[in-house]
Order: structure tokens, then C-alpha cells, then sequence
């Protein structure tokens, strides 16, 4: 894997030298950073890495994306699957938990990686494609299986497909007379908003059937002039908008900066949906915020900002019983 590639933004960051030349890593924190480049996926965007004050150690957008050292530490109850998507697996690429609807992960890379992913020990640029056998028998599963009215396509991130495979997924989904609604959970409109352009639009307005995109951001920092014209391009095109965002140690863990997050969110006409408590996934303790520290900082956002502009707390239920409300 080459330290950096050239993309229609720029250079994409994808080692501890890489980061480290960039200014975003102090030479003495670069050896620690190469052992968890060994195991764990690295990628900050030239968009990202430009949000970042590299001056700024305890930077809410560089804490997500710069890793650490202790990454490589496993604490006490993380787990390699902490939502237990294994056992829910019908066939390759489909998660099915719910009876009314599914996952579809077409592909396992991101244009990002964040240090705190759910699904670390999964994701990567060179894994998880699925095959053309595997992509018709995951939608052949869809298809034989009437009581799924809504098809989500997660992964990695399905907007790292090209506009052509991404459109015509959709599009056979969006023909099954039971498909009523389809869901794409991404992160490119705040991590690449060039990825968002007019092939990929119109590849959503033609799928057959309405479709909304879960954006994944945690800071108002992400939502950059650039992330808000990508934004405003799917919102246009009549895509529902939906915000999803992870509470994360030192990045958003205060009403102030929660309630910065959200107005953010409607300025971009996104609607925040759901905050995450964080999943256990190894190497990820220095994200912890205890449960009822998280239900005081919503409640406090109570009155202060519109109601729709708060997003249901919610965890993961380890072993996977699905999404349940973090109540303190
Ligand atoms: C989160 C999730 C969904 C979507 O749940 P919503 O509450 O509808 O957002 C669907 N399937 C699985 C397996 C999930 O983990
Ligand atoms: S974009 Fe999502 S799947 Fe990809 S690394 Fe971040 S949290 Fe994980």
C-alpha cells in the first residue's frame, strides 16, 4: 500500500510516515502508530486532514481519524464482533436482525477509517468486496425473502463504489415489489464530498424507490462548506437525509459541543437520527463515556435546541439483541 494517493482532493493519508510528513503525527508518537497501521486500517482524506489543527493534540476531528498506541491494547470486554453481526448472517454480505429489514454490505473499505469502528477488525481498503456470485446470491436472499421491506446498504461505505455498481444495485433492489424504502449509512459526503457528484445522484433518483442516507459525523467541524454543498446535492435530488453520530471521549462529550453537532446537522438539512453509545471493539477505551454521563448530556439538550434535533440514545446490545435505548 502506497503512503499516499493522488484523488480529485488530493493526497490521502494512509500511514504513520504519511500523517507524520503531513504534520498531523509528532515524530515521536510515529513508531507506536506504524504497529497499529499493521493491524488496523489507516485513511485520512486531504478533505479531513485539512478540518484538522495539526497544532492541536486534543483536535475533536484528528482524535477520530489520527491512531494511538494503545489501540493495540484489548481491554476488558471488547470483542473482535461487538454487535455480533456473525451469528445473523443469512449468506455473504447480509445481516438480518430484524424481521422487516437488512443489511447489505457490498464492500468493506471507507474513505476514512476511524479509530473507534464497531467493525475494525472487518473493515480495510483491501477487503470484503463481495464477488458477482456472492452480490446475486445476497440479493436473491432479498428477493426470496418478502418480509424485508427496507434493504440498508452499509459496509465499509457503499459510496466508495463506483456510481455504475452502486446505481445498479439500488436499481435491483428497488425493483423487488416488497422493497419499499432503501437506506445507504455512509460517511463520504463529510470525508469525501467530491465523491458526491452527479453520477452518484442520479444513480439514488434512480433507483425506483425512495431512498435515504444515514450520514455518519460526530463534530460540527465535519460539516465543511464543501460537506454541506454535498449535502444539499443528495437533499436536492429528494434523498432523505438522516445524521448518525457515535459519543466519543474528548470529541463530543459535551452539551456544547452535542448541540454544535446537531445545528450543524439541520443547517445541512440532515436530521439527527440516532447517537451511538460506543461498541466495545478492541483498542477503542480512550472513546469510552459512561452511560449515564451520555443520558445527562442529551437530557440537558432538552429545551435548548429544537426537538428534532435530537437524536435517540442508543447501544448496541452485545450478542446481538439489536439496538436498545441507553436510559442511564
Ligand atoms: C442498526 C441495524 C439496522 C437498522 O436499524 P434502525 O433502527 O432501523 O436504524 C438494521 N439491521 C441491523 C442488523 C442493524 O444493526
Ligand atoms: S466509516 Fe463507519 S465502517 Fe468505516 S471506519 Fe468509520 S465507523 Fe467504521
Amino acid at each position: 500500500m502506497p503512503d499516499g494517493e493522488t484523488t480529485g482532493q488530493g493526497r490521502t493519508l494512509r500511514s504513520a510516515r504519511a500523517l507524520r510528513e503531513a504534520g498531523l503525527l509528532r515524530p515521536d508518537a510515529e513508531a507506536a502508530v506504524a504497529a497499529v497501521e499493521g493491524r488496523y486500517a489507516v485513511s485520512v482524506t486531504a478533505h479531513v486532514a485539512g478540518l484538522i489543527d495539526a497544532a492541536d493534540p486534543a483536535d475533536p476531528v484528528g482524535l477520530q481519524y489520527i491512531p494511538d498506541g494503545s489501540e493495540l491494547v484489548t481491554a476488558p470486554g471488547e470483542s473482535d464482533d461487538p454487535t455480533a453481526d456473525g451469528p445473523f448472517t443469512p449468506v455473504v454480505g447480509v445481516v438480518h436482525r430484524y424481521p422487516d429489514r437488512a443489511l447489505l454490505k457490498p464492500l468493506l473499505a471507507c474513505p476514512v477509517y476511524c479509530r473507534f469502528c464497531f467493525r475494525r477488525e472487518a473493515v480495510g481498503p483491501d477487503g470484503g468486496v463481495l464477488s458477482e456470485a456472492e452480490l446475486d446470491a445476497a440479493i436473491d436472499w432479498f428477493a426470496r425473502t418478502p418480509a424485508v421491506r427496507e434493504a440498508i446498504l452499509t459496509g465499509g461505505d457503499p459510496f466508495m463504489l463506483s456510481a455504475r455498481r452502486l446505481g445498479g444495485i439500488l436499481a435491483r433492489l428497488g425493483a423487488l415489489e416488497h422493497i419499499e424504502t432503501l437506506r445507504v449509512h455512509t460517511r463520504v459526503p463529510v470525508a469525501a464530498p467530491d465523491r458526491v457528484d452527479a453520477g452518484l445522484v442520479r444513480a439514488l433518483r434512480e433507483a425506483g424507490k425512495p431512498v435515504v442516507v444515514a450520514v455518519h459525523a460526530n463534530h460540527a467541524r465535519e460539516f465543511s462548506g464543501e460537506a454541506v454543498a454535498a449535502l444539499a446535492r443528495l437533499a436536492d435530488a429528494g434523498v432523505g437525509l438522516l445524521g448518525q453520530s457515535v459519543l466519543l471521549r474528548g470529541v463530543n462529550d459535551s452539551v456544547g459541543a452535542l448541540e454544535g453537532l446537531f445545528r450543524a446537522m439541520l443547517r445541512a438539512r440532515v436530521k439527527p437520527y440516532y447517537l451511538h453509545a460506543l461498541d466495545a471493539a478492541p483498542g477503542t477505551a480512550r472513546f469510552a463515556v459512561p452511560d449515564a454521563e451520555g443520558v445527562g448530556l442529551v437530557k440537558a439538550l432538552r429545551g435548548r435546541v429544537p426537538g428534532w434535533a435530537i437524536p435517540t440514545f442508543v447501544r448496541e446490545s452485545p450478542g446481538g439483541g439489536g439496538k436498545k435505548l441507553v436510559e442511564g
